[in-house]
């Protein structure tokens, strides 16, 4: 099979190309026109014609193609379906964060599965069921078909579309990598945000290798019972066991873990809530994020305002952590947290 050239970190392209002659000087070129371009470089006089006839022969650079675009009226939230190696197609958001005055910037929301085998009861996407992986290239040239599209300099990478990024974490981390590294797009690593439904040894394979990008835990409940209501993976991944990985992780890195909080009024937003997530967190430095549930079948909403203020109160109070309200855009497009399921 041909080396897919947008396929793989520096060190795998310089190991793969070797035995075609390719010096390792070159190979980092190769890669950097592949990965940002989607073509070899230009003929130089210091590339060599026969070395690059034999590099085309042996290796390919596949592009997603585009299968639908649209952008919100309301907040310019952009939602993107493509498809890859298989006939399905996954989604990207790219979400313009315009409120920086002059460094006018944007992130990418990439999805890492075809679907979500997780089947969480507030998220479009694990309705659909799991199917496919995605390879490193796919979530890859999810960003850089982005970015060729808005006029933003891209300033971070999040895992927060289809699919759970753990369940996939070979893809997930070949594909950071390559967004990170010089060679690929230079995306400062700790820009880049991965999100998991609290998958255990992905936590603690995070702890041992300790790559640079920023972990969020999706929690959503503190009281396992009801969790497992919400999120079945409680089940096969217990909170109790991914608390454990993230003290590890933490001991081993000294990050703060963000702990994202789905909100659906009248389930996870009173005091006695902010009061389980305070005993849970009470030995492990935490951030929590704030997430507004989008459920377009009408059986969960968000809380209104007061119960929201009451909330964030009541956190403070009892966690004792920063606690940030992120904004989930693009719900007038499908395209907020948990509405992707491969459409436009
Ligand atoms: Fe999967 Fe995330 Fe949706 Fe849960 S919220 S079903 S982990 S995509």
């Amino acid at each position: 099979m041909a080396i897919r050239l947008n396929n793989h970190t520096t060190a795998e392209l310089v190991a793969a190309l070797a035995p075609l002659g390719v010096k390792p000087g070159l190979a980092r070129r190769i890669q950097m026109s592949a990965v940002r371009r989607g073509t070899l470089p230009a003929p130089a006089p210091d590339i060599s014609p026969r070395v690059m006839a034999r590099v085309r022969e042996e290796t390919s650079i596949p592009r997603l193609e585009w299968a639908a675009r649209r952008v919100s009226p309301v907040d310019g939230f952009v939602k993107y379906a493509f498809r890859g190696d298989g006939p399905e197609p996954f989604e990207a958001v790219g979400i313009p964060l315009l409120h920086r005055a002059g460094d006018p910037k944007a992130i990418v929301c990439v999805s890492s599965q075809v679907g979500c085998a997780l089947g969480c009861a507030f998220c479009a996407t694990g309705r659909m069921g799991l199917r496919r992986n995605l390879a490193a290239w796919e979530i890859v040239d999810q960003v850089v078909r982005v970015a060729e599209d808005l006029p933003h300099r891209i300033g971070g990478v999040v895992f927060m579309g289809m699919g759970e990024p753990m369940l996939n974490l070979d893809e997930v981390l070949r594909a950071a990598r390559i967004l990170s590294e010089p060679c690929g797009l230079a995306i400062d690593g700790k820009s880049i945000t991965v999100c998991t439904a609290g998958i255990v040894p992905g936590i603690r394979r995070f702890a041992a290798e300790r790559p640079p990008y920023r972990l969020v835990v999706s929690l959503t409940q503190a009281d396992p019972a009801r969790r497992r209501a919400l999120m079945p993976v409680e089940a096969a991944h217990p909170t109790a066991e991914w608390m454990d990985a993230l003290r590890a992780y933490h001991a081993a890195t000294r990050r703060r873990v963000t702990l994202a909080w789905t909100m659906i009024a009248g389930e996870n937003t009173g005091a006695a809530d902010a009061r389980r997530l305070a005993d849970l967190v009470r030995d492990l430095p935490v951030k929590i994020d704030l997430i507004d549930v989008n459920d377009p079948t009408g059986r969960f909403r968000p809380p209104d305002r007061a119960e929201l203020d009451a909330f964030r109160d009541a956190l403070r109070a009892h966690v004792g952590a920063p606690v940030a309200r992120r904004y989930s855009g693009g719900g007038d497009i499908g395209a907020a947290c948990g509405m992707l399921v491969g459409t436009v």
